[in-house]
This record gives structure tokens, sequence and C-alpha cells, in this order.
């Protein structure tokens, strides 16, 4: 028998919140799949948002990947090209690119037809990342505007705050961006998912959404949000089921102590899957479907859960690493992270599964 542990991914899921992230916004919405569709397959779920108003990735060899799969639609590189050669490339397959310093605008000039791409200007209101500084815009716009006159432009910013939705930087930040510009209205971008859910200030013509694609509400205080489905089910299987004694102790390090005597399982998923090895025990997990915990350390392949409290469960029960029922966010908060790190951390070693409804 294969190794139980695997991801079954819902693209139904995925695709009813891509049309929820649209149904936000006035405009448009750039379905963001980076890093391997934060878990979830670049290719696989890149197909099944076939009809996204755009699919947005951050490298030009993610671009690629999806191209080679067939994809033909608005593909968005958000880090843009960093040489020549990989801008003849998005020239060849025809993508909108981010420009977000001075030697890309320049390189422009320099690679026969980038001058036609869509272009997406990132102007930077304070996120301090990437992006030309925002009281500059009237002049980079110009330099644009004199090395691509007919180039299709889309004026573009990133929120530091957006995930605490009462910060005071968030209305800092849309400010500069509106002041930034007086020329003749330029299409805008703004919000990634914590801002389309949040800040309604934020929406403009392309709103970019990503880790609401899988139905992670980014906000830091961990509302759940009733229109976000849950778009992976990461599962795995009890492989051993041990007694121990008060005291005694399990898994590396001698560090978790049973307090009294009772059961415990080993899981086949650890931290070779992408499972955090910094969770501590106390994490919570679903064996056959009840709420259990992590106990001692996190192994490569394997990890313990406490039965004590479980006295059905046996070689073969159900676990649920996360899904439905144990939001992925919560495990990471657990972990000391967020659901981002987990979901882009799943590992090629787990199958992933597709379903549709
Ligand atoms: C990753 C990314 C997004 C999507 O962010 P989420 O928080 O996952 O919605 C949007 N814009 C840019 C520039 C990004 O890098």
């Amino acid at each position: 028998m294969s190794r139980p542990l695997r991801a079954r991914v819902n693209l139904d899921a995925i695709r009813r919140n891509y049309a929820f992230a649209r149904s936000l916004g006035r405009g448009h919405a750039v379905a963001i799949i980076k890093a391997n569709a934060y878990g979830h397959g670049l290719a696989v779920v890149g197909e099944a948002l076939a009809g996204a108003d755009a699919l947005g990735v951050a490298t030009i060899e993610e671009a690629l990947v999806l191209r080679r799969a067939g994809i033909n639609g608005r593909l968005l590189v958000l880090e843009g090209t960093f040489d020549r050669a990989a801008l003849r490339e998005a020239v060849v397959q025809r993508l909108d690119i981010v420009i977000h310093s001075g030697y890309q605008l320049e390189m422009l000039a320099q690679v026969p037809g980038a001058t036609r791409l869509r272009l997406w200007l990132k102007i930077d209101t304070g996120m301090g990342r990437l992006g030309f500084p925002w009281q500059e815009t009237e002049a980079i716009v110009r330099r644009l505007r004199t090395l691509a006159p007919a180039a299709e432009i889309t004026l573009m910013t990133h929120m530091a705050c957006a995930d605490e939705p009462d910060h005071d930087f968030n209305s800092i930040q849309l400010q500069r961006f509106d002041t930034a510009f007086a020329g003749e209205p330029l299409p805008a971008s703004i919000a990634n998912s914590a801002a389309l859910l949040a800040l309604p200030g934020a929406r403009r013509e392309w709103n970019r959404a990503g880790i609401m694609l899988w139905g992670v509400n980014p906000r830091l205080d961990g509302i759940r949000h009733p229109e976000l489905r849950c778009t992976m089910e990461l599962e795995s299987a009890l492989i051993a089921v041990r007694r121990i004694g008060a005291g005694e102790t399990v898994g590396y390090g001698c560090d978790y102590h049973f307090p009294a005597a009772g059961r415990f399982g080993i899981v086949a998923c650890g931290y070779g899957d992408g499972y955090p090895r910094h969770a501590p025990s106390g994490t919570p997990i679903l064996v056959g479907g009840h709420r259990t915990r992590l106990v001692g350390r996190v192994s490569m392949d394997m990890l313990a859960v406490d039965l004590t409290h479980l006295p059905d469960a046996g070689i073969g029960t159900p676990v649920t690493l996360w899904g439905a029922a144990l939001p992925v966010a919560e495990v990471a908060a657990h972990a000391g992270t967020i659901a981002y790190e987990l979901l882009t951390g799943l590992t090629e070693r787990v199958p992933r599964i597709y379903e549709i409804d």
C-alpha cells in the first residue's frame, strides 16, 4: 500500500473563491498563483483558472510553466524580468510584466517588442520592497511614455498592513497612491486578498487575489470568512499505535513527557512533507475526525499524536493535518507562522489529488 499522506485539492472550491474575489471588486481580478499555486500545483490550478481575467506569478520561470501547459491568457510576472534574455522571453510569450526599477525601465528600449508589452508600473507607497518612490511617479510615467508610447500601463502598489484593517498605515498608503499621479488616469491595482476583503477603499480596476483563493482569510485576528471555501485537505493515517506509561517520552530530544499512562499514534507526515517542525506539542490534529494534539517533536517523515482519549483510533485511522474542519491558519498560528508558509512549503513528496465537486 502507498503511504497514506496526500493533499486533496478541490478545484471547484478554488474557482468559487476566485469568483468571489472577482465579485468584490468593481473590476478585474488577477488570480495570484505563484509559489506552485501556494502549494496546490501550478499547472493544474492554472488550467482550472484559465478563465480568469489574468493569472499572476512571481517569476518568469513560473510563467513559462503555465505557457508550456497551454495557458494562453493574460499572465502577470510580479517581479518582472531581470535581464534581456528574460525580457525577450516575455515578448515571445506575451507576458504582462511589472516594472519596479530603473534598470527594468531602460531595458525596455533594448529588446525589440518589449515596449508593446502590457506594463505594470510599480510604485512604492510604503511597503519598502519593490517599486519607484511614489513622489517620482509623474517623472517615471513620463519616461515610460517616451520609451513606450503605445504601451498599456497599469499603475500598481502593494499594501504593507492590509491584514490589519484598522492600521493607520493603510490610509497613508492609499492617500500617497491617489496623489502620486495627476495625469490622465491610468488603470490601477492596489489590493491583495487582505485589502480586497477588508479595505473597500483599496479596490481598483485590477485586484490581486492570492491567499483568499485557497479559502484563507489573511486577517491577523483569525476571523474566518463565510464565503471562502477550504481548498486543501492534508490527510494521512495512523501507521503505528503505542501504549505508554506515565512520565515516558516520545520523539527526538525526549522533551515530551506523558503526564499519565496512555496511548499515542504515529502519523505518516513530517517536516520533509512540509508540516512545520516548529509546531509544538498541543498543536491540533484530527484523528478519525476528532480533535487531538501533536505530542513530541515533529520528525522528517512522521509525527506523534495523543490517542489517550480516542480509544477507537487504530492503525489506518484517517488523520487530517489541516482542512475544512481544521483551518491551516490555526495550525500555522500554533507553529508561530502563517498559512502562506505552510501551504507554499508543502513538498513535492506529497501527492496532490485533484477533485471537483
Ligand atoms: C503575492 C502577492 C499578492 C497576493 O497576496 P495575497 O496576500 O496572497 O493575496 C498580491 N500582490 C503582490 C505584489 C504579491 O507579491
